[in-house]
């Protein structure tokens, strides 16, 4: 398949890794948008958050665990900020579910 981070999380290619287990990887955006940028994915194809159901859910509520987590280690405890952009409206660039982990500022109340 064709996918930009299906081919991350294969390693065919680089990013900086923040976490990794059988489940999800999280890594670094290549163009951060605040101090502290990260994605969290689920290894597993899903298209977007427009795709999920009770059959793959359950990742989407480790992913959060994870986010939490991983918010802890880096430094995030005053806050951040988790988006996930689905489809055209939404402005949605790699059809692979992504969770955007955002933070180390105060963050603008504009949502869109
Ligand atoms: P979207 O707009 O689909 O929600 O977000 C896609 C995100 O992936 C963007 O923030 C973009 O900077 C990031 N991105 C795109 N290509 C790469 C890449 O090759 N490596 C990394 N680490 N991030 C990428
Ligand atoms: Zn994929």
């Amino acid at each position: 398949m064709d996918c930009l981070f299906c081919k991350i999380v294969a390693g065919e290619i680089p990013s900086k890794k923040v976490y990794e287990d059988d489940w999800v990887y999280a890594f670094y955006d290549i163009n951060p948008q605040a101090p502290v940028h990260f994605l969290i994915i689920p290894k597993a194809h899903i298209e977007s958050a427009a795709e999920i159901t009770a059959e793959n859910s359950a990742v989407v509520a480790y992913i959060f665990e994870v986010i939490a987590k991983l918010a802890a280690e880096l430094g995030l405890g005053d806050g951040f900020r988790v988006i996930t952009n689905c489809g055209e409206d939404g402005a949605q660039t790699v059809k692979h579910l992504h969770f955007h982990v955002l933070g180390g500022k105060k963050l603008s109340e504009k949502m869109a």
